[in-house]
């Protein structure tokens, strides 16, 4: 059973009314030291490759659990939205909205195409979601007035559903974190490791730490080379979302969401987006002894940089947590 109350409803009774949620997962996710793995046996993964009862996990099921309720909300029955062919966010869209009525259109770009895209596109066939492949992001910025009109002006959502709202599903989630550190389920972490793709997850880690008052950071590999993802991008969406959360009535304190607390890295991208890369497979090896599943174009990359951070002395002995965002099922 999904839990019935979030962590940012519990610390923010006045969201209750003017922020609705909508569980679609079980929550808190397991968090687990990866015994043996790395130089100093500090690294840790928190675990969201479970999370999500439909069919599809993983890190976008969190941000539906507050997109789906503004669709509702604002009482619209179709939703279209854009990524690449292997798209998880596109497939737990349609998987998970459909559990509620609505509809998915989805505009895909290319991108390499590999057994596991190839497993993708024949999921999101059997998803039940409207398929338009428009190549290029060109074409689908060409053919959106098309797309609009064709659909019946559906809820627009941009590539991962990184909207202030989606942003909202990793707020919960460092909120979930940090109630697990207050529990003594670990010491407070120097850092949460996780790749980037639209950049929600990050900027959500970066704003519910803060908001929790924990003083960890937050690395941001970027994985995704067609989207602008630098710090200002990233800190730009956490304000956003601070914005939201006070323009819903949150009450709290000035926030600090600079000052060196993110770390955006491009060293682990590669050829770019959904290309593979060595140290990716390398690390997707280590990850396997210690029980994890990881996709090659996130959370490899994500890993291989999580353990070449463990391998540095800048965090000291302190814990290092990396977030499995993959959910495949
Ligand atoms: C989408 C995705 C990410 C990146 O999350 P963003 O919020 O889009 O930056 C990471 N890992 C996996 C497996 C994903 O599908």
């Amino acid at each position: 059973m999904a839990e019935s109350r979030p962590e940012l409803h519990r610390r923010h009774p006045e969201l209750i009314a003017t922020l609705p949620h909508l569980p679609l997962g079980a929550g808190p996710t397991p968090l687990t030291r990866l015994d043996g793995v790395g130089s100093r046996n500090r690294l840790w993964c928190k675990d969201d490759s479970g999370f999500g009862d439909g069919g599809w996990g993983g890190n976008k099921v969190r941000k539906l659990e507050w997109i789906l309720p503004d669709v509702a909300g604002r009482g619209s029955r179709r939703i279209l939205t854009v990524g690449a062919l292997g798209t998880n966010w596109g497939l737990a869209t349609a998987l998970y909205a459909r559990e509620q009525g609505v509809g998915t259109a989805l505009a895909l770009v290319d991108q390499p195409v590999d057994e596991h895209v190839r497993a993708q596109l024949v999921r999101l066939r059997e998803s039940g979601a409207t398929v338009h492949r428009t190549h290029t992001k060109a074409r689908t910025i060409a053919f959106a007035p098309w797309l609009f009109v064709r659909h019946g002006f559906p809820y627009y959502l941009p590539a991962g559903g990184s909207t202030p709202i989606g942003t909202l599903g990793y707020v919960e989630a460092a909120l979930e974190l940090a109630a697990q550190v207050r529990r003594g389920e670990m010491p407070e972490p120097a850092a949460v490791v996780t790749a980037v793709g639209s950049g929600g997850t990050a900027a959500g880690l970066l704003l519910g730490l803060r908001l929790a008052g924990l003083r960890t950071r937050v690395v941001a590999v970027v994985v995704n080379d067609t989207l602008p993802l630098a710090e200002r991008d990233l800190i730009g969406l956490a304000r956003g979302t601070e914005r939201l959360l006070r323009s819903r009535g949150a009450r709290f304190g000035p926030l600090d969401l600079g000052s060196g607390s993110l770390i955006v890295t491009r060293r682990w991208l590669g050829r770019g987006y959904g290309h593979p890369t060595a140290e990716g497979f390398a690390a997707a090896r280590v990850a396997v002894e210690a029980g994890l599943t990881l996709d090659p174009v996130y959370t490899a990359k994500a890993f291989a940089a999580a353990l070449a951070f463990d391998a540095h002395p800048m965090f000291g002995d302190a814990p290092i947590v990396f977030v499995d965002t993959y959910g495949p099922r």
